[in-house]
């Protein structure tokens, strides 16, 4: 029920714990962080508090410069680990709050592609899908665009790459989502209260944008695919 994202300059696991925890106020009932590690996917899930997440990160840190995180209210599947976000298929990651409503049709269009999925979610089919178009040879904004054109639903979304340091590629449909601006570092939440600490200078997403983010910013295209300019506002910092 709660999305963040971070391309930072330091570790960035403990930023997005805090990040979730002021998501908090949404309700959730399982939560989970992903970075890239050294080049390299990584992710922990927990059950339950943040305080769970929190705790296993204390055994099994999770070391990188970039990554996303989620809180989640389960609508499909129930509240367990290998429920939670986020969800990975190959070389993508992908944190979703709302409802993929096509997910059935979309689980027998990737059995035939030899893709089954490992949870009882929606979301999964989100990232088994950009996998697929991935192992056709699309690039991840390639294969991003061309899984939001098969989606039906309402939702917002944040993919995160296996090799892709410096790449996250966010979508809002029918849910809020921010872009956060910062020095040299950019980020992309639920909203503003969770960007807050990060920075006073963010950008909503409208209707139907779609955002490809990189450290040195943020290129906006709206539902037609046409390049958007999104005013940047300011927003008060955190206290
Ligand atoms: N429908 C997704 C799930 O059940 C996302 C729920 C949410 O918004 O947290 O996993």
């Amino acid at each position: 029920c709660g999305i963040i994202g971070i391309l930072g300059h330091h570790e960035v696991a403990p930023q997005l714990v805090e990040a979730l925890k002021r998501l908090e106020y949404r309700g959730y009932d399982s939560a989970g962080i992903a970075t890239v590690n050294h080049g390299h996917l990584e992710r922990r899930r927990a059950v339950g508090k943040l305080a769970n997440l929190s705790d296993l990160l204390v055994h099994e840190p999770l070391p990188g410069k970039s990554g996303i995180g989620h809180t989640r209210w389960a609508t499909h599947g129930a509240a367990t680990v290998v429920n939670a976000h986020p969800h990975i298929s190959g070389r993508v990651a992908v944190v979703h709050n709302g409802i993929i409503e096509n997910f059935r049709e979309l689980r027998t269009e990737l059995a035939e592609a030899g893709l089954i999925p490992e949870s009882q979610t929606d979301t999964e089919t989100v990232a088994m899908l950009t996998r697929m178009f991935m192992d056709r040879g699309l690039s991840p904004r390639e294969a991003a665009e061309a899984t939001l054109k098969k989606l039906e639903g309402a939702f917002a979304l944040l993919w995160l790459f296996d090799g892709e340091d410096d790449l996250m590629i966010a979508a809002r449909r029918g849910s809020p989502l921010a872009i956060g601006h910062g020095r040299g570092e950019m980020y992309v939440g639920s909203d503003a209260i969770a960007l807050a600490p990060l920075t006073d200078r963010i950008t909503y997403l409208e209707e139907g944008d779609y955002a490809f983010v990189t450290r040195a910013g943020v290129e906006i295209f709206d539902a037609a695919d046409r390049r958007a300019n999104r005013a940047q506002v300011r927003i008060d910092p955190a206290s």
